[in-house]
């Protein structure tokens, strides 16, 4: 296992619909296995693998942190089957470190996905659960959290990053 480097906001790999997984081999495995890692190490609640430049269809989500093995969930090729209801909350990402905001979101959220055995599995979040759900989602489609905000939001939001980086507090990788 490996820690690897988070990609931050604007890179292109983040703001492009990441491609299906079509098969779960060793690499798919280690990308998964080193995406906890450094989900965990960073820390966080979720990680997708465009985060970490990679651009398939995984995302791996553990509320716990780390301290519940149980929480951890691995989704390949996620798909949402429903939504329900709205809520809004405080909402930051790895990618865009420094910045948080207040995002409206579907309250209950239903996902089908692939787990690392081949396995179709369904699972209902709920809450935080929900919001993690469909951050997640968002990344593999190439969306990060600040389009859910309002034009004006929006933009001021941009020009704080803007300054983070032209400050140094934080570079975009690879860009
Ligand atoms: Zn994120």
């Amino acid at each position: 296992m490996a820690i690897r480097e988070i990609v931050k906001y604007p890179d292109p790999v983040l703001l492009t619909r990441s491609e299906e997984v079509e098969e779960i081999d060793v690499g798919l495995r280690r990308l998964v296995s080193d995406m906890v890692e450094t989900m965990h190490a960073a820390p966080g609640v979720g990680l997708a693998a465009n985060q970490v430049g990679v651009a398939r269809r995984v995302a791996v989500i553990d509320l716990s942190v780390g301290k519940d093995p149980s929480q951890l969930l691995v989704l390949i090729n996620p798909q949402i089957l429903a939504l329900e209801g709205a809520q809004a909350e405080e909402e930051g990402c790895l990618s865009i470190p420094g910045i948080t905001e207040v995002v409206e979101r579907p309250a209950v959220v239903e996902v089908e996905a692939i787990n690392l055995d081949g396995k179709t599995f369904r699972v209902r979040g709920e809450a935080l659960m929900a919001r993690a759900l469909l951050h997640e989602i968002d990344h593999l489609n190439g969306v990060v959290f600040i389009e859910h905000l309002s034009p004006l939001k929006h933009s001021l939001t941009r020009k704080k990053i803007q300054k983070l980086i032209r400050t140094g507090e934080w570079a975009a990788v690879g860009s």
